[in-house]
């Protein structure tokens, strides 16, 4: 684009804001890093979800971290919402501009970077903006790499700190926001803050897991391990669910390197057909898997699959085969059902990415996502069990449905996402596309009995992700820890500027800090 049209364009953003938002003074070195482009201000509106719209004023692209804290300091005084984009992979809009409101999306990927890693310390400074795929890439040149994940990785280090960022590392390593030493933050009072457990802590683990409510992360300091060179991935198959979960509990449980697994995941199978899902292609295609020939006797018709892996170095090799072995024996699964693959590190953790050029390829990626995510108590998951994945789903799933459990004991209750009251909780994860109107509303409805299901029954599951749309359920959400969550919100960000997307708290543009508290 031209430079003349681009500067009146900029004007125009700059007026946009001064007339929509009321605010006199924007200063000046902010405007060359806001955009109005239709384009941008567009993509900025909608999520991968497909399921909520809210249009910015704006789009940043922010050059630092001081950049970020004169826009925020802009908004405090100006009365327009702030919201950080990570990667626009939230499902209802959580990092949307809350609709009908006025505020500017800052479009954190735009800038880029991975900082050095410090081998003798172990760790590597991220940009909040960057993604965790090139995080990995760049820590595997030193030899070393982080040891939590998310199933994928083009997601933004910010965007999964401020959730939680689980994977099947997580049952021993902790989910993402339990692997950071420090955090540069901004407050939604514009100030830059450095916070770690030792210094600003009430920050720290506000922000970790906190919907973005309390500061947008700009630095993260990321624990790093020595990367495995290979992935040892295997699969075997269940029909009765109390084996399955047998199984996938001793396992989480087991301690000591040499015996311990890196990765237990898990999924249900209700569908006929062939047991391969959009999230990897794992079976081979020349020797395809039909669940006919498998479920005969399967409980309700349903099968689960447990998945695991093994990382080692090559000079291993010669042992993993013994090592996975021994460790068959002990589980209870279908006999014969045992799949088996082995492939590079990196390719283990890209594993989702293949599976999204596919999908993209047939247009099947941009398309509405109604995701639910759960976390159940495991003295609850067989109800769970027989009411959702042998009831209320039926015979069609129309994507993954993903369950594994984790340790509680790995999770710091200071950091701000809650989770169910005991030692060990399942995620459950209903990962869905809708191809078409019928097929969403047919999908949101089953969600919502989900939800009313464990309601009923009183199985005391949390959302992962969570989506709500009153305070009252995000004070239900949060039970006795919904006092501090509002009293760090009142500490860090009081004019409630800041991701007003996740719909928590409302927006009140031009009140004060006192007025609102
Ligand atoms: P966005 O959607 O852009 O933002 C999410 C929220 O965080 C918003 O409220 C936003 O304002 C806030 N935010 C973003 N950046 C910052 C920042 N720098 N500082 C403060 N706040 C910020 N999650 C898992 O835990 N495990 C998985 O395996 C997993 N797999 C996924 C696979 C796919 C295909 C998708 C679409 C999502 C998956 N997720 C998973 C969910 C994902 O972690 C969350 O949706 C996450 O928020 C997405 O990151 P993002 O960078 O796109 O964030």
């Amino acid at each position: 684009m031209k430079m003349a049209v681009r500067l009146v364009l900029l004007t125009f953003a700059i007026c946009r804001l001064i007339v929509t938002v009321g605010f006199t003074v924007l200063p000046t070195e902010l405007q060359s890093q806001l955009s109005v482009d239709n384009s941008e201000v567009e993509a900025a509106s909608v999520d991968f979800g497909m399921l909520d719209k809210g249009e910015p004023l704006a789009v940043m692209h922010p050059g630092s971290a001081d950049d970020i804290a004169q826009l925020v300091r802009a908004a405090y005084e100006g009365g327009f919402s702030v919201s950080a984009r990570g990667h626009g992979h939230s499902i209802n809009g959580q990092g949307l501009i809350k609709r009908g409101t006025k505020g500017v999306v800052i479009d954190m990927g735009s800038k880029k970077g991975v900082g050095s890693v410090c081998e003798k310390g172990m760790y590597v400074d991220v940009w909040g903006g960057e993604l965790w795929i090139n995080v990995l890439k760049a820590t595997l040149q030193y030899g070393l790499a982080p040891m939590s994940w998310t199933d994928y990785l083009y997601l933004s280090v910010g965007g999964t700190l401020s959730n939680a960022g689980i994977s099947g590392q997580a049952f021993h390593h902790g989910p993402q926001i339990s692997n950071v030493h420090q955090l540069d933050v901004v407050t939604g009072k514009g100030e830059v803050l450095t916070c770690s457990e030792e210094s600003n802590s009430e920050l720290f683990h506000a922000v970790l897991g906190g919907l973005g409510q309390f500061g947008i992360i700009t630095r993260a300091r990321i624990a790093l391990e020595p990367a495995p060179q290979r992935v040892r991935w295997i699969r075997v198959l269940y029909s009765n669910f109390a084996k399955f979960t047998k199984d996938q509990e001793y396992l989480i449980s087991v301690e000591g390197n040499k015996e311990r697994l890196d990765y237990i995941e898990g999924f249900v199978i209700v569908d006929e057909g062939l047991i391969n899902n959009w999230r990897s292609s794992f079976f081979s295609p020349s020797n395809p898997v039909k669940i006919s020939s498998l479920n005969k006797n399967a409980d309700g018709g349903v099968l689960y699959c447990l998945e695991f892996t093994k990382n080692y170095h090559q000079h291993q090799a010669d042992s993993i085969d013994q090592e996975i072995e021994a460790l068959l024996i002990k589980l209870d699964f279908i006999p014969a059902s045992v799949f088996t693959t082995d492939l590079p590190y990196v390719d283990f953790l890209d594993r989702v990415h293949k599976a999204e050029l596919k999908l993209r390829s047939k247009g099947l990626w941009e398309v509405p996502h109604p995701w639910l995510n759960l976390f159940v108590p495991k003295s609850r998951i067989v109800d769970f069990d027989k009411g959702v994945f042998k009831g209320i789903l039926g015979n069609k799933t129309s994507g993954p449905i993903l369950i594994y459990p984790m340790n509680k004991d790995k999770w710091d209750q200071r950091n701000s996402v809650v989770t169910p009251e005991e030692d060990v909780f399942y995620l459950v994860a209903f990962l869905r596309s809708a191809l078409d109107d019928e097929a969403l509303e047919y999908l949101s409805d089953q969600n919502r009995r989900i939800l009313k299901f464990c309601n009923d029954a009183e199985i005391n599951a949390k959302q992962y992700l969570p989506h709500y749309t009153t305070q009252q359920e995000w004070m239900d959400h949060f039970g006795d820890r919904w006092d501090q969550f509002y009293s760090r919100k009142m500490q860090f960000d009081p004019r409630r500027i800041l991701a007003t997307g996740q719909r928590i708290f409302e927006f009140h543009p031009h009140a004060n800090a006192n007025a609102m508290q």
